[in-house]
């Protein structure tokens, strides 16, 4: 099935996960004004599949049963599924203006799919197996998945079994016939309480003495045991002051993260798709984290197009957009984002199909794209507040703008060139400071693992020694066969030669 924006927003109402926000229980995640523009943003996943100009990018055919489905639950099966699933997360980063948050499922569903076949092929489990039946489910009910990976991970030099307080990593404390028992959290996870279900990867590489805390499972998003507690952002609370200071009323600002607690849930068998087998948690992330770090140059660079149009706007409502320097900043932030964007491209176009019969983008590249992304985003963003100027910090707030008495001066001094209504500019600078100022840069930072992470796996995947190789060719330490034969003599008697002559 592929469901629309408002049968998602309805699905939730289905549903009776246990959410904190603010101090207070939250009955309802569709009816809770907090939430709105993150369930709003989620539901552009769904809406876009169903308009015949998006279905090319947001449709796919499901591998296991042939029918067409939401691309968010698909296993991709094909280079061109790669770099569709990019396109996707620069279509809705242009729509929404933010993290659109389902994507990180996505890749959950991709990363244990090709970590599951491995298991089972070294240890004859069958875990393979039942998640092809869980992703049919997911497929067939088009689900919402937080994929959750970031453990508390407490003290950060011990491993999870060293810690003192042993369920800072999520472990399974219990093995019974039918499942098993799970205890700790996941942290930081992105568009939790709007997801239908939670499905939990290892955070890190595991030893031996950490088996219990080497897993990948599935729970409903309600499942009996499970507490989620909402993270607080930059300007929250202005969401329920009316509709222009929020900068983004629609959609928020980035993707709503949880605290996911797992006080002893249960988690039947059918739904376990790792358990203790440690050896293969580096597999598990690394591939995770490199379908998650390929999308950023999709997401982000399609949030760059809309903050882009707005320094765009603005300077040209204060007249400015003939200037040189402004002209100068514009193309900057367009060479800064394409760069990131053809990132991203070339670790699709670069991917390959895996042993599982699945497609993996290019892990070098993908962390490419991540390592750009949290310089060159910050660099964008800085040049957008370099077009608006410090009025993006210091606007009067909408309800003075609305005020009887001093609404006028606000009308009458914040008015710019003809053609902008004041509202106009205030619903600009009030955007450009909701993407330029907000959330979104701690996030471009740290989503998807934090820059030291994919410096990590760029050291090991850059083969610095194939380069000592093509250094010691081309200096003359070792020999060029290929000069060889376009001189049609060994390298010695070249220069031999050269000198006599
Ligand atoms: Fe998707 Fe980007 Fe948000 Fe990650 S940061 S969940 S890739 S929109």
């Amino acid at each position: 099935m592929i469901k629309s924006g408002k049968e998602y927003v309805e699905s939730l109402r289905a549903l009776s996960p246990v959410v904190y926000a603010f101090g207070e229980r939250i009955k309802s995640v569709a009816d809770y004004p907090l939430f709105a523009p993150h369930v709003n943003a989620a539901a552009m996943t769904y809406e876009l599949a169903n308009h015949p100009e998006f279905e090319d990018i947001l449709r796919a055919k499901s591998h296991l049963t042939g029918d067409v489905i939401n691309r968010f639950t698909h296993v991709h099966q094909s280079v061109d599924d790669l770099v569709k699933k990019v396109r996707m997360m620069r279509l809705l980063g242009q729509k929404t203006g933010t993290c659109f948050q389902r994507c990180v499922g996505l890749d959950a569903l991709n990363g244990i799919y090709l970590t599951s076949y491995d298991i089972d092929k070294k240890y004859q489990t069958e875990y393979h197996q039942r998640f092809k039946k869980y992703l049919k489910f997911v497929q067939e009910k088009d689900l919402m998945l937080a994929g959750a990976m970031s453990d508390p991970k407490g003290d950060r030099s011990l491993r999870p079994s060293e810690q003192e307080d042993k369920d800072l990593y999520l472990r399974v404390v219990e093995k019974k016939k039918e499942g098993i028992i799970v205890r700790g959290a996941k942290a930081h996870i992105t568009g939790t309480v709007n997801s239908h279900e939670i499905i939990c990867m290892p955070t890190r590489t595991m030893t031996e003495d950490d088996k219990d805390y080497a897993l990948a499972l599935a729970v409903p998003i309600d499942a009996q045991g499970v507490t989620l507690i909402f993270g607080r952002q930059t300007n929250d609370t202005r969401r329920l002051d009316g509709e222009l200071d929020a900068g983004n009323a629609k959609y928020g600002i980035v993707g709503g993260e949880a605290l996911i607690v797992f006080d002893d849930v249960f988690v039947p068998w059918e739904r376990v798709f790792m358990c203790g087998e440690y050896d293969f948690t580096t597999e598990l992330v690394e591939t995770f984290a490199g379908y998650h770090r390929s999308n950023y140059g999709g997401c982000k660079v399609g949030i760059s197009d809309v903050v882009i149009g707005a320094a765009a706007l603005v300077a040209e409502s204060n007249g400015v957009e003939k200037a040189h320097h402004i002209r100068d900043n514009l193309t900057e932030m367009i060479l800064l984002a394409e760069t990131c964007w053809s990132c991203s491209l070339a670790c699709s176009y670069e991917g390959y199909k895996t042993p599982s019969g699945a497609y993996t983008i290019n892990p070098l590249l993908a962390n490419v794209v991540k390592l750009n992304i949290t310089r060159l985003n910050y660099e964008w963003m800085r040049l957008a507040q370099d077009i608006a100027g410090g009025i993006i910090i210091t606007l009067p707030s909408e309800k003075d703008y609305r005020d009887k008495d001093v609404g006028r001066y606000v009308e009458k001094y914040f008015k710019g060139k003809e053609g902008f209504s004041t509202e106009e500019r205030i619903r600009l600078y009030r955007l450009i400071e909701n993407l330029a100022v907000g959330a979104g840069l701690p996030e471009a930072m740290h989503g998807a693992g934090s820059p030291a992470a994919q410096k990590i796996m760029i050291g090991r995947r850059g083969n610095i020694e194939e380069k000592k190789k093509l250094a010691r060719v081309v200096s003359g330490i070792k020999e060029d066969i290929y000069f060889q034969k376009i001189v049609g003599m060994k390298e010695k008697e070249y220069f031999a030669q050269i000198l006599r002559a």
